[in-house]
């Protein structure tokens, strides 16, 4: 009874641990999107790798906030653009290249780099689009939440309870 039950727990424990592998590999390197100066999550963008950030949300430009664009500068984070002003499915619906300039402008006069990175937001971006962002020299990270969790800096909602399930 007592091997029985032992064996029990080993067989738990086994399993928790594999749990926390398979988990602590696939959600990195660690991303939080919905990075912009209006949402404050400080100890998560310290512990991440990629910041997503949206240049304009809320009709609020990140070049305006001087010392929070040197605050992320200072965390030594690879940065990457989260669409534009982050509208329900923007880059399924018509984006400009005027529009994507302004926002790459916005970004590179708050951290002095170019990104090379892009992801949209909830994740969906057309064909058009996708070229679009290509024809910046952005590569393209649309990887779904189930195959590689991610962060949200401002979860609403679900998500806060994913970034509870994934330790964000
Ligand atoms: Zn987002």
């Amino acid at each position: 009874m007592f091997f029985k039950s032992l064996r029990n727990k080993i067989k738990w424990i086994i399993l928790i641990l594999l749990f926390v592998i398979v988990f602590s590999v696939s959600r990195s390197p660690l991303i939080v999107d919905d990075v912009h100066p209006s949402y404050d999550c400080p100890s998560l963008l310290a512990k991440a790798d990629v910041l997503y950030v949206t240049p304009l949300l809320n009709r609020e430009s990140i070049s305006e906030k001087k010392e929070w664009c040197s605050y992320i500068v200072s965390l030594n984070k690879t940065l990457g653009l989260h669409g534009i002003t982050h509208s329900y499915h923007e880059f399924e619906e018509d984006v400009t290249k005027e529009d994507l300039d302004v926002a790459i402008d916005i970004f590179e006069s708050c951290f002095n780099e170019t990104p090379t990175l892009f992801r949209p937001p909830y994740n969906a971006i057309s064909d058009a689009n996708r070229e679009l962002v290509e024809s910046f020299d952005m590569a393209i990270y649309t990887k779904p939440y189930i195959s590689h969790p991610y962060c949200h800096c401002e979860p609403h909602g679900y998500m806060k309870a994913l970034n509870w399930l994934i330790l964000c």
